[in-house]
């Protein structure tokens, strides 16, 4: 256990210990920490010892919790008993007399900072990327060693409901600003000798909550402006998640219900709140896909082994548009020089203009400095000429979504580029197999499908065309994460994987429509299903003339390829508005009239679409909006378009927001079940038609007792 945390007693009788947990990157809270920290607090009765100081041999603090243990917990009294066994440590170490600091070298985070809240001051590097804060709430967890107890009596109930129920982390100048902090150091050496100098200042150290007069800042849950804020906070935080975030809700009553109690019953308190935070489904689903198959996405599980990793240094773009801007953005920022090419100088430079108008705001608002602005816009080449595409290791086409445009760019840059350089096209729609029919070297052709807008998307579906290389693949692959986006792998095939399943939520919301449910349920519906946009909102906001657009081109290269088309019943809905000019946002009207960055339904369209006497209830209007796509991501998965489960979870998450909570289209239909699934999507077909037929690869599985999992 010695070396998890390592004792050093100075000449000063000052106890430094340091975190420094073997064989991981990062220390985690778990049993060997704690045990680690039982065992400097043990040293502190030694006459001769003055105080401690705790701080980390890595470059954080402490990251938080072990999650590798959490998901081995079945019972609630697994993780309420570990949470009350960490906090029985911690209040040991804040009553036994002697001074003890904690030392925040690096990001003190979750399970991390709840240490250092036991400690008697905390000070921290002045370093703004240092992040201070619990973020459990991201992963449906609530913080269950002493974070909704201490906080509270440290910063104020308000303060610190923000700080547990949003999650977002605090810079150390902010955590000073609230009381958090004792002080701020310029570097190690000034952070250890701040900390020390406190000890030395403080030889009696108590906490502010265990003094006899003590006062929770701002008042208790009693104290009338918190009790006045507590009537109205939970329905707030309902209206934003529509009760889908049971940590929430918990966070919040771990607080309220912890500020009318004493110390030691409000930890118990938080502690049952743990667990069922814990037991939850959502944060079951949730640490599955967005902890477990997004880091393993990240380690490259997609990426074909054996290639050696590589790095973009010019990138080419054809096209300024919209995504070609955005794509140029993004890249520079990455380091890497970019060549952007249009059909005019002015085109080209106004897809530069782009990066100069998005670096200009984060100037304004003190996030970037000048000379950083000036050194990422050095790196864009804005130019019609493709003799500077020259020496580029990868050219991205992002112009018209015209094939004959598209093939004819293609060969243009590819006369110019090096013969083993990648060549990726931005379709939205267009197979990439058909694509790199223009490419004189189909296996170093590829789709990279970027979402709009670029710059805040963090997704970036990969497409496989029939003759793409794996070596071409791994350098796709690599591009993406190094510019800090999140890849998914996904073969060639109409729609890809995200287009094609995005599709079946709003195309659902509009089928409703036409069968006279009222528009205003149907958007509650998409979004009490936990979808950030409502069904018609969306469509508005794509555009219904795309929308039509697609659809008569899929219509039209089914038939060419001798395929029946079998047309959404929504799709008529589509047609008839955009006979009418209603095609969407961009027109100021849709199934909304939208002005002045607001939107009202269209009156009109109950008259268009009479409502139906009878309504159905909302259950059933969510069930089939998460049904639809949840089961067209398992013909994705039966079809082979998609190559993993953590690529379609993930990619549905961070593709088109796939409800979080349920952990991802295919994860809806693990945690719910293959049988039930089956059930209930053969009751939706028997009403509203063979769309909802459960997909084979999960009638299987509810024959056999199989799920989603990748190999
Ligand atoms: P856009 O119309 O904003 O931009 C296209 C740009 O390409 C224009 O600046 C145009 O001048 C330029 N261009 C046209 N022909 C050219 C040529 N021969 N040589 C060089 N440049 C040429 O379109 P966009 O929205 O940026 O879409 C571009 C591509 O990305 C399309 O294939 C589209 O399907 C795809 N895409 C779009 C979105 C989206 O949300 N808009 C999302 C993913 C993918």
């Amino acid at each position: 256990m010695g070396n998890v945390v390592t004792l050093d007693v100075g000449s000063d009788g000052i106890l430094v210990a340091t975190m420094n947990l073997p064989g991981r990157p990062m220390n985690v809270v778990g049993d060997e920490l704690m045990a680690g920290i039982a065992e400097a607090m043990a040293r502190l009765a030694d006459p001769a010892v003055q105080g401690l100081v705790l701080t980390s041999g890595k470059a954080d603090f402490c990251a938080g919790g072990d999650l590798d243990r959490m998901s081995k917990w079945s019972t609630p009294e697994e993780p309420f008993e570990m949470s009350m066994a960490m906090k029985r440590v911690l209040r040991q170490l804040e009553t036994q007399g002697k001074p003890a600091v904690a030392a925040l070298n690096g990001h003190a985070l979750g399970g991390g900072l709840e240490i250092a809240l036991a400690f008697h001051a905390r000070f921290a590097i002045d370093d703004p990327r240092l992040k201070i804060g619990q973020p459990e709430v991201k992963l449906g967890l609530l913080p269950g060693g002493g974070g909704t107890v201490r906080l509270p009596r440290l910063v104020g109930i308000q303060q610190a409901l923000q700080i547990c129920a949003e999650g977002n982390d605090l810079t150390p100048q902010k955590a000073l600003a609230m009381g958090l902090l004792a002080g701020l150091a310029k570097d190690r050496d000034d952070l250890m000798a701040q900390a020390k100098a406190w000890i030395v200042a403080h030889p009696k150290a108590q906490q502010p909550w265990d003094a006899p007069k003590f006062r929770f800042p701002g008042g208790d849950s009693r104290a009338p402006a918190v009790a006045q804020m507590f009537s109205i906070a939970p329905s707030i935080a309902a209206q934003k998640s529509w009760g889908n975030y049971p940590a929430v809700q918990h966070i919040m009553s771990s607080i309220f219900e912890g500020g009318l109690l004493d110390f030691e019953a409000a930890c118990v308190v938080e502690s049952r709140y743990f667990a069922a935070c814990v037991m939850s489904q959502e944060s079951k689903n949730i640490i599955n896909t967005l902890w477990y198959q997004l880091n393993a996405i990240k380690k490259g599980a997609s990426r074909p082994a054996g290639v050696p990793p590589s790095k973009v240094k010019k990138l080419g773009i054809l096209g300024a548009g919209m995504m070609g801007a955005g794509i140029a953005y993004v890249s520079a920022k990455a380091g890497i020089d970019v060549v952007l090419l249009d059909t005019s100088q002015e085109a080209a430079d106004k897809g530069k203009a782009y990066s100069q108008g998005l670096l200009d705001k984060a100037v304004k608002k003190g996030r970037s400095t000048a000379e950083k602005r000036d050194a990422l816009l050095a790196k864009i080449t804005p130019t019609t000429d493709y003799a500077k595409l020259d020496g580029c290791d990868l050219v991205i086409e992002a112009v018209f979504e015209d094939r004959a445009i598209k093939a004819d760019v293609t060969k243009k840059a590819e006369a110019v580029i090096a013969p083993q350089a990648v060549f990726a096209s931005n379709t939205s729609t267009l197979p990439i197999t058909g694509l790199a029919q223009a490419s004189a070297r189909p296996k170093h052709f590829i789709g990279l499908h970027f979402f709009s807008p670029v710059d805040k998307m963090p997704l970036v579906e990969i497409i496989v065309g029939k003759d793409t290389g794996d070596e071409t693949l791994a350098r796709g692959f690599d591009y993406v994460l190094q510019i800090g986006k999140t890849p998914i792998v996904v073969n060639d095939s109409r729609g890809f994987y995200t287009s094609r399943v995005f599709g079946t939520y709003v195309m659902e919301g509009i089928a409703m429509l036409k069968e006279g449910v009222h528009p205003r349920s149907i958007e509650v519906a998409g979004l009490q299903a936990g979808m950030p946009m409502p069904p018609l909102a969306l469509q508005d906001e794509v555009s219904l003339s795309l929308g039509l657009h697609v659809a008569d081109q899929t219509k039209k290269d089914l038939a060419a390829e001798g395929k029946a088309y079998t047309e959404h019943p929504g799709m008529s809905v589509v047609r008839q508005l955009c006979e009418i000019g209603r095609i969407g946002k961009k027109a100021g009207k849709g199934f909304y009239d939208w002005a002045d960055g607001d939107k009202q339904l269209w009156p009109e369209l109950t008259k268009l679409y009479p409502v139906a006497a009878h309504q159905p209830g909302q259950r059933e209007l969510i069930d089939r909006l998460m049904f639809a796509q949840a089961n067209e991501a398992a013909r994705c998965f039966e079809e082979k378009v998609l190559r993993s489960v953590a690529d379609a979870n993930v990619g549905s998450i961070f593709g088109w927001g796939f409800a979080p909570f349920h952990g991802g289209a295919l994860q809806f239909i693990n945690a719910m079940g293959a049988k039930a699934f089956v059930q209930r999507a053969r009751e939706l077909a028997a009403k509203h038609g063979p769309r909802f037929e459960p997909a084979a690869v999960v009638v299987r599985q509810a024959e056999t007792g199989g799920r989603f999992i990748d190999g």
